[in-house]
């Protein structure tokens, strides 16, 4: 038997990059998979991971959802309820970047970055709260940024992954007691259209690696599926930091 048979997964941002990758690795371990995407561009990506996944045999459901929006991301864990019939797994991948001077930074940019990079999974752990059983995760992906502020110009996109850091530790206390595990993944450069491996900057990021190359979306997607699974149930309140030494 598959390692996630009979298990439903929500994963949001799932029609790109990383949250794509963890969606189809997921899948491909036997796990029913509902995602949440926004913009209009990326209606017929999310239509076609949904087809690939179900022509292997694998249920998907894509659900058009900004995570700007509590009611939307409350909305699309009942959906995923609806549709499958519970829920075992919450992936809070969905992000957003952006490097402003200081000087330039305004209040909105901060609900902006803050809405989505942590009211979000605030959100989404309240409402899936209500349907996790024992055995279940809440696994988020944040940054090795939350650990550390590699240049200027971060402040905001910093201080939301290291606010993951502490909703991780307190969450993981609260339902330790229920037997649901929390954890946060912290990536490092990864190649996707957030951070592609071949610009000058990527340069700048590669130089400070201790292995000096970039990481794809698939490990990322290895290493959720892991925490997703059985083997990792030893593990909560922690931080896994896949970032080629970047922070070594
Ligand atoms: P991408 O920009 O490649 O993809 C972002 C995904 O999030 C897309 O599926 C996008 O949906 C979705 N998304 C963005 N805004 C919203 C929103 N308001 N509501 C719902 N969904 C939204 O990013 P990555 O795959 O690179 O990043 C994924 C996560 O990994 C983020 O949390 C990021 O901070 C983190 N990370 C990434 C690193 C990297 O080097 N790539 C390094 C460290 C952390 P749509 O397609 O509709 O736009």
């Amino acid at each position: 038997m598959k390692k996630l048979a009979n298990k439903v997964a929500l994963v949001t941002g799932g029609s790109r990059g990383i949250g794509a990758a963890i969606v189809q690795r997921l899948a491909s371990e036997g796990a029913s998979v509902a995602f949440t995407y926004t913009s209009d561009s990326s209606a017929e990506k999310a239509s076609a991971i949904v087809a690939d996944i179900q022509a292997s045999g694998g249920r998907a459901l894509a659900i058009k959802a900004d995570s700007r929006q509590p009611e939307a991301v409350t909305g699309a864990v009942k959906a995923t309820v609806n549709e499958f019939g519970g829920l075992d797994i919450l992936v809070s991948n969905a992000g957003i970047f952006f490097a402003k001077d200081v000087s330039e930074l305004s209040v909105s940019d901060y609900d902006e970055m803050m809405d989505i990079n942590v009211k979000a999974v605030y959100v989404a752990a309240l409402e899936a709260i209500k349907y996790l059983k024992q055995g279940s995760r809440i696994i988020t992906i944040g940054s090795n940024m939350g650990d550390t502020a590699i240049m200027p110009q971060t402040l905001l996109y910093t201080m939301s992954k290291s606010a993951l850091q502490g909703f991780t530790r307190a969450l993981a206390r609260d339902l330790g007691p229920k037997g649901i595990s929390v954890t946060l993944v912290q990536p490092g450069p990864t190649t996707t259209d957030m951070n592609p491996d071949n610009t000058e900057f990527s340069d700048f990021l590669r130089s400070r690696m201790a292995m000096p190359e970039y990481g794809t979306a698939e490990n990322i997607g290895a290493l959720v599926a892991f925490l997703a699974g059985e083997e990792s149930k030893y593990i909560t309140g922690s931080f896994i930091t896949a970032d080629s030494g970047f922070n070594a």
